[in-house]
């Protein structure tokens, strides 16, 4: 009898064979058709799961990159601490990374961000200070320049510094955009994302457009981040300097251009709204069985808008899923949360489809 078919192949070897710690097994996170997200759609469309990372996020990419940046520019040494400003992902991917190293980390995070990404990096052995979400960039009390003061006021300490640190976008680079153009085999003709720091915007944008430079980027801007205005105005569209006002979208958006965001990599930029952000991320968890996050949410959500407009089924759309639902489950993906900000017309999305059915 012959052998059944294989159902599912990687481009590695990828759990063939024991590994030396966990952080061999970030990246080679899977390619995964979103077919029925894209019923009724010719374009296919494709999500690159960074959910499989083992801290659920694409975050895990950056914080060995950054550390051992540190380590041979003689900033950090045995002993040290690693201080950051995070909105919780990096955290996770930095604390990995400290675990293996023995490093202390201290982390500062913006109260809008869920309680679970606090207790995430509680759990790591993180030191976690709270600041307020509702401060200009260059107030004192930002969660930026709160990082900033501790590490200058700690012996033998580094600011991961992932706004400004080239080894966040070098590490996509260097693995998720290669990973991208062996996983579609070349075939990749759109590259959907969003940025928080850019680093994965402009690292996977760049090298993607090296190897082929009709690839276009498109990005997804929360409502009330700065950066799509800012990619507009950077065309020669006039406008006035933009000031961001509060979304509930976690890890993504800005009030200030990251210095690790080059937004000429970018060819489209689009803004969306929480309501639509959350909504998609909730059809990717009930229609693909994908538990994803709501920048997951957004970045999709421009994806699908994309495949349908182009409607060509010789075309590769690529949308990133940049970090696991478990982290929202007390926001949304919790109704009585998601009613009390009036964002839950997802019910009616999901009724409609099961009327449809
Ligand atoms: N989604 C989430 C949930 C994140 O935490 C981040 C990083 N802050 C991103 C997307 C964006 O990644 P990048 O920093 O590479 O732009």
């Amino acid at each position: 009898m012959s052998a059944p078919a294989a159902t599912a192949t990687v481009a590695t070897d990828r759990n063939r064979r024991p590994y030396d710690s966990v952080l061999d097994t970030i990246g080679w996170t899977p390619l995964i058709r979103l077919g029925r997200l894209g019923r009724g759609v010719r374009t296919p469309l494709y999500g690159k799961a960074e959910i499989f990372n083992p801290g659920g996020s694409v975050k895990d990419r950056i914080g060995m990159p950054i550390i051992e940046a540190a380590e041979r520019a003689g900033l950090l040494k045995p002993g040290g601490t690693i201080v950051e400003g995070t909105s919780g992902n990096t955290g996770v991917g930095l604390a990995i990374a400290a675990a293996m190293k023995g490093y202390r980390c201290i982390f500062t995070m913006p109260d809008k961000m869920s309680q679970e990404k606090v207790r995430l990096l509680k759990a790591f052995g993180a030191e976690v200070i709270v600041t307020p979400t509702a401060v200009p960039p260059d107030h004192p009390d930002n969660y930026v320049m709160w990082a900033k003061r501790i590490a200058e006021s700690t012996p033998n300490a580094i600011l991961a510094n992932q706004f400004y640190n080239q080894a966040n976008p070098e590490a996509h680079y260097a693995t998720t955009g290669p990973e991208l153009w062996e996983q579609t085999e070349g075939r990749i003709t759109h590259f959907v994302a969003s940025a928080g720091t850019g680093g994965t915007l402009t690292g996977v944008g760049r090298y993607l457009k090296e190897r082929n430079p009709d690839i276009k980027v498109i990005a997804g801007d929360p409502q009330g981040s700065i950066l799509a205005e800012l990619w507009r105005q950077s065309r020669g569209q006039a406008g006035e300097k933009p000031t961001g006002s509060p979304y509930k979208v976690e890890g993504i958006g800005q009030d200030k251009l990251p210095g690790t965001l080059d937004l000429s990599v970018v060819d489209e930029y689009h803004t969306v709204s929480d309501k639509d952000s959350f909504a998609m991320a909730r059809r990717l968890t009930r229609e693909e069985g994908l538990f994803v996050g709501g920048s997951a949410g957004l970045i999709t959500h421009v994806a699908m808008q994309l495949a349908r407009r182009i409607d060509d089924p010789d075309a590769y759309v690529v949308t990133f899923l940049c970090d696991t639902g478990e982290r929202y489950l007390s926001k949304l993906y919790n109704d009585e949360w998601m009613r009390e900000n009036q964002l839950l017309d997802a019910d009616r999305v999901t009724l409609a489809h099961l009327l449809e059915a």
